[in-house]
């Protein structure tokens, strides 16, 4: 490690002047807090957290949705995490203290195994590309078994899409992106090249990570623009294109809503009108359709908006571990444990 730190360091002086590196996976996030990377990192190099954690980019339209639904009396179950964002009519784990039924499961697989004793059933689906084969699988499996009562409301995002759109909204300079290693696993490099600036597909141990920050560093002191991986060990260059036809076998590709961003044009996943039986959105339109929205837009005080967009960091927001705190989260960026405020509740001094 000390080698590479050097060799950062040198190169940090050979450009000579401020470079904003982001990273755009929440297990990134982590991973820089947890080893203290930022720390080591030369005066004029900055990491930046970006969209990466999918509870956190989840649109409050779409929490305010799915509780709507739970106290509705559909019963909903999703991953843990996302039962305790706030929305404006409570988080779903409000909801069950209220009698909704709400599950946390660790899968969809998990979900389906619920069907046994509830006739019906929403599965929230969350994530990149990810977690969204694991849904397509769960679907195309229940229409094959001729399986009853799943459906899903899908908030599944393709995740390209936002990192174009923070490179051509331009608040912050970005001179380069740490690439996420799980999203890479799924897409390959392919889709990346279309993107004019330096990006390293990097692995998750503290090592992988000082690597990809001297590859980028190294492409920003040559002025080259490219996709490099430094993942090989996980990464392929074809990525996994069994799970990726999959992904496109059971969803279409929509406009995407976004925390902090709104509507990223094409960045959204909506299953198929083939597969609309499956569809929470389909099947609950009346329940959806009677759920004010406007009120999932007021202003509240948390700024995850801009902490997803790189433009502040937790210690700006005012309520940061005064009164928000992962026991009382105010925003979602406080829920997830890949959230950068949760991250940096547990692991930076501030
Ligand atoms: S500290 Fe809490 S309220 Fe502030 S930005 Fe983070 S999650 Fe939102």
């Amino acid at each position: 490690m000390k080698k590479v730190i050097e060799k950062i360091n040198k190169l940090a002086g050979d450009i000579g002047r401020d470079v904003n590196l982001m990273e755009v996976c929440g297990t990134h996030t982590q991973a820089v807090a947890r080893a203290g990377l930022r720390e080591l990192m030369p005066k004029n190099i900055h990491l930046t957290t970006g969209p990466g954690c999918p509870v956190c980019v989840t649109a409050q339209e779409d929490i305010d949705a799915i509780v709507n639904l739970a106290l509705a009396g559909v019963p909903v179950a999703t991953y843990g995490d996302m039962l305790r964002v706030p929305g404006y009519y409570g988080s779903l784990d409000e909801a069950r203290e209220k009698g909704a039924k709400v599950f946390s499961v660790y899968s969809v697989e998990e979900a389906l195994e619920l069907l046994k004793d509830y006739p019906e059933l929403v599965f929230f689906g969350l994530g990149f590309e990810t977690t969204t084969p694991m849904t397509a699988y769960a679907i195309q499996n229940a229409c094959l078994s001729g399986r009853q009562g799943l459906t899903v409301y899908s908030t599944h995002k393709l995740f390209l899409p936002a990192m174009e759109a923070l490179l051509k909204i331009g608040e912050l300079k970005i001179d380069g992106y740490i690439a996420p290693g799980h999203v890479s696993a799924i897409i390959g490099m392919e889709p990346y090249e279309k993107m004019n600036v330096p990006q390293v597909i990097t692995g998750f141990t503290a090592e992988d990570i000082l690597v990809g920050v001297y590859m980028l560093l190294a492409q920003i002191k040559e002025k080259e623009a490219k996709i490099e991986n430094e993942y090989l060990r996980c990464v392929r260059n074809e990525g996994n294109p069994t799970a990726y036809k999959t992904i496109f076998d059971v969803f279409e590709i929509a406009d995407g809503n976004w925390r902090g961003f709104g509507i990223i044009p094409e960045s959204g996943l909506e299953i198929r009108k083939k597969f609309s039986k499956y569809d929470a959105k389909v099947k609950y339109k009346s329940i959806l359709d009677k759920v004010d929205f406007a009120k999932s837009r007021r202003p509240t005080p948390c700024k995850c908006g801009e902490i997803i967009r790189g433009l502040k960091e937790p210690k700006d927001c005012p309520v940061f571990k005064k009164v928000c705190k992962p026991e009382n989260p105010v925003g979602p960026c406080m829920v997830s444990q890949e959230g950068a405020c949760n991250v940096a509740y547990r692991y930076e001094k501030q």
